[in-house]
């Protein structure tokens, strides 16, 4: 049944807002959410034009947590999250992911793997002979080394977020197909929102999960936050090569990143300085060939020849103070929430935000402390810092 009037509404259902919605929801059954999202069909969202990776390899140790909580909670998904007897089938590959390390990088990897391998985490040191004997396609030796991750991996996001989705709706979240066009505020705080075309629904908090449109969302309750929208292309390769094992997730110090996918094809990407900021979704088979085929072969001689299939272009919403998430209540708005800024991270980190954001909210002991990404560092311009970002 829809209302008028709900305890939370969320804009955008995305990974952020359907896994917080499911959260809210399983905490507590009585409250009334309203979860709007414009384009039920994805096309433009960035959880569905992911890489839809999953890593413990970072040098933050709260990202760190987050992901290794997300592989525990991929585990055991599908049982959890049947509906009606039906389980989501979402994949979930541990193929690995292998961060290859140039010499002037290498204190600072060695340093990230021990607080890893501290918190538990299963990565690895591999000389460039291990790379080699592991990957024998690899060229490592401009590299000193690189680290492995076997518990990192990958998995079908849209099964992820139809899982979410369809999980929440089961059990009384409301969704509607419209646009939150705005989001109302008294003296006291937010009131509700604006919709496009169904008027307005009440509530003293909103959560704004718009994704790489946060911003925008986030200035019609005049708030500013540092996000914005870069594009990032992703590329479907055919190599006349055929590798003989799935290949990992693997990160050249330059950016660049690949890895096997069904039907022995190769995905490949890269952030490049140049990427255009706005709502762009073409994608330039050039970018390959030119910038980032001759750097691929270098290193997978054997990747010389091959055809690109296709691409696709998605957005990081990308948070220019630090790179990081912004997650929480903002100090100068009560009852506005704010799970955004993710930065080419965030599906992996979907699971922790809403179970982070649902205890924040009801006020429930902390599962994980991520106060670190509190939305207040953006009033007082403190950065976090990650180098492990792609
Ligand atoms: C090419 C690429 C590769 C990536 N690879 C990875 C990876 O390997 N691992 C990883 O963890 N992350 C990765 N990411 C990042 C990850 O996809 C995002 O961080 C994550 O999906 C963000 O989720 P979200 O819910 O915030 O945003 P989205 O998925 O974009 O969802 C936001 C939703 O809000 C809706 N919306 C926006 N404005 C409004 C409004 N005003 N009213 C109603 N609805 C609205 C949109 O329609 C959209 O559906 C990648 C991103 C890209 C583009």
């Amino acid at each position: 049944m829809t209302h008028k009037t709900y305890d939370i509404i969320i804009a955008g259902g995305g990974i952020m807002g359907c896994a917080t919605a499911y959260c809210l929801i399983s905490a507590d059954p009585t409250l009334k959410i309203a979860v709007v999202e414009r384009d039920p069909t994805y096309a433009q969202a960035s959880t569905t034009l992911s890489m839809a990776n999953v890593r413990t390899q970072f040098s933050l140790k709260e990202n760190v947590e987050i992901s290794r909580y997300t592989i525990g909670i991929l585990k055991s998904f599908e049982e959890d999250m049947v509906v009606n007897g039906e389980s989501p089938r979402i994949y979930f590959r541990q193929e690995g992911n292998l961060f290859l390390v140039a010499a002037e990088a290498e204190e600072a990897a060695r340093r990230a793997l021990h607080m890893q391998t501290q918190l538990g985490c299963r990565v690895e040191w591999w000389s460039n002979q291990q790379i080699k004997e592991h990957y024998p396609l690899y060229e490592p030796q401009p590299f000193v080394g690189g680290t492995f991750g076997p518990d990192d991996g990958y998995f079908d996001a849209y099964a992820v977020l139809m899982a979410y989705r369809t999980k929440s709706r089961s059990l009384g979240v409301n969704f509607f197909k419209d646009e939150v066009v705005s989001i109302k505020t008294s003296k006291k705080g937010v009131t509700g929102v604006q919709l496009a075309d169904q008027g307005s629904l009440a509530a003293a908090l909103v959560i704004n999960c718009a994704g790489a449109w946060a911003a925008d969302l986030a200035k019609t309750a005049g708030i500013d936050i540092p996000v914005i929208p870069v594009k990032r292309q992703v590329f479907v390769l055919d190599t006349a090569f055929k590798y003989e094992k799935p290949l990992p997730l693997t990160i050249l110090p330059s950016g660049l990143y690949f890895r096997s996918e069904t039907g022995g094809l190769i995905l490949l990407g890269k952030s490049m300085e140049d990427d255009p900021i706005g709502f762009s979704f073409s994608w330039d088979e050039q970018r390959f060939i030119n910038e980032f085929w001759p750097e691929l072969a270098q290193f997978v001689p054997k990747f010389d020849t091959l055809k690109v299939v296709r691409g696709w272009a998605g957005l990081y919403a990308v948070n220019t103070l630090d790179g990081n998430a912004i997650l929480g209540q903002w100090p100068q708005l009560n009852g506005y929430y704010m799970a955004n800024g993710f930065s080419g991270h965030g599906l992996q980190q979907g699971p922790a935000v809403g179970r982070y954001l649902s205890e924040l909210i009801l006020e429930k002991p902390l599962s994980m402390d991520l106060s670190i990404f509190t939305p207040q560092r953006i009033l007082d311009n403190r950065s976090l810092s990650e180098s492990e970002l792609v």
